[in-house]
């Protein structure tokens, strides 16, 4: 049954992130949390726009100043339509008392195998013996001849880990040919999003010739279903793509064509970061590659990050607490 919204509540947060990607360094994360209150119950959702994932703060802040609970979620910018659709399915979830994975028709696992983002070999050994199942590496930040020596020293450090290479699009085509060739003999499980978004005949032609599997993430973001046509594996962000159920409804499609399936959060609040971890959870299964990075709301052991328990999401902002 259709709830009626009595209340929207929209909260702006931010936090040190200090992350180093080929796009430069971020320093802070924000985002905004969208709370729908009814029937003495409130669901929470996550806005989290990022630059070159299609949407800028200024566009989510003002389609949030108008926001109308009942909107047309596929109708708002993707960040907007993931927040409000979260927030809605936490309400309904928080009123049925089952999780969210069960109102999106998924029979969740009840934890699923996370990869840690490092940036060098100590890292990486502390998160071998942390019990990390994937290393995840930014690249393309530096000259190849760095990337190289760098992705080297990571891979001996950890022999048999599966390793993925983030790009963030920052080659253009010709470094792309280049350093695919030369960082495939670091054997990556995949090299993800090699070139930017924008140039779908240059990845079309890179796959022909990389001897790794490459991976599409933005490409994702920009282009939905056909990106999936570019790669070997799809990294799917709720977040990116407008919601869960759109999230969901990619990794199937991703899955029916053969492809890898990687269900990740988009470095937000740990509100978004468990959506991507109850979707996760629920495709989890012999494509199911995990999230990474969850902090603050999921327990991490031995490289499997837990569900939480209860209603809904399993967690509130700290804030929305009464
Ligand atoms: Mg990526």
């Amino acid at each position: 049954m259709a709830l009626t919204v009595e209340r929207a509540i929209v909260r702006p947060y931010a936090f040190d992130l200090g992350l180093r990607t080929a796009r430069g360094r971020v320093a802070a994360r924000r985002g905004w949390h969208i709370g729908l209150e009814a029937d003495g119950l409130c669901g929470w959702g996550d806005v989290a726009p990022w630059p070159g994932f299609g949407v800028d703060e200024a566009q989510a802040r003002a389609a949030l100043d108008t926001l109308d609970p009942a909107a047309d979620p596929s109708a708002l910018p993707a960040p907007v339509a993931h927040g409000l659709e979260q927030a809605r399915l936490d309400l309904a979830a928080r009123r049925a008392g089952c999780s969210i994975t069960a109102l999106l028709g998924l029979d969740p696992a009840t934890s699923v195998a996370s990869h840690r983002l490092v940036a060098d070999a100590d890292e990486a050994r502390a998160a071998v013996a942390d019990g990390a199942c994937a290393l995840k590496v930014k690249v393309a930040a530096d000259p190849l001849a760095d990337d190289d020596a760098r992705v080297g020293a990571i891979r001996d450090a950890a022999p048999d880990i599966d390793l993925r290479l983030d790009a963030n699009g920052g080659w253009d085509r010709a470094a792309a040919a280049d350093a695919t060739r030369a960082l495939a003999r670091h054997r990556p499980a995949w090299i993800e999003q090699p070139l930017p978004a924008a140039d779908v005949d240059g990845l079309v032609a890179l796959r022909r010739i990389s001897p790794a599997p490459l991976a599409v993430d933005e490409s994702v973001a920009r282009l939905g279903e056909p990106a999936l046509a570019l790669a070997e594996v799809a990294v799917i962000k709720p977040m990116f793509v407008g919601g869960l159920r759109r999230a969901r409804d990619l990794a199937r499609a991703a899955r029916r064509r053969g492809l890898t399936v990687c269900i990740t959060h988009a470095l937000e609040s740990p509100l978004g970061r468990l959506g991507a971890l109850h979707l996760a959870a629920g495709l989890e299964g012999p494509g199911g590659r995990g999230v990474h990075g969850l902090g603050g709301a999921a327990v991490e052991v031995r490289g499997r990050l837990s569900l939480p328990g209860g209603p809904g999401m399993g967690w509130a902002p700290r804030e929305a607490a009464r």
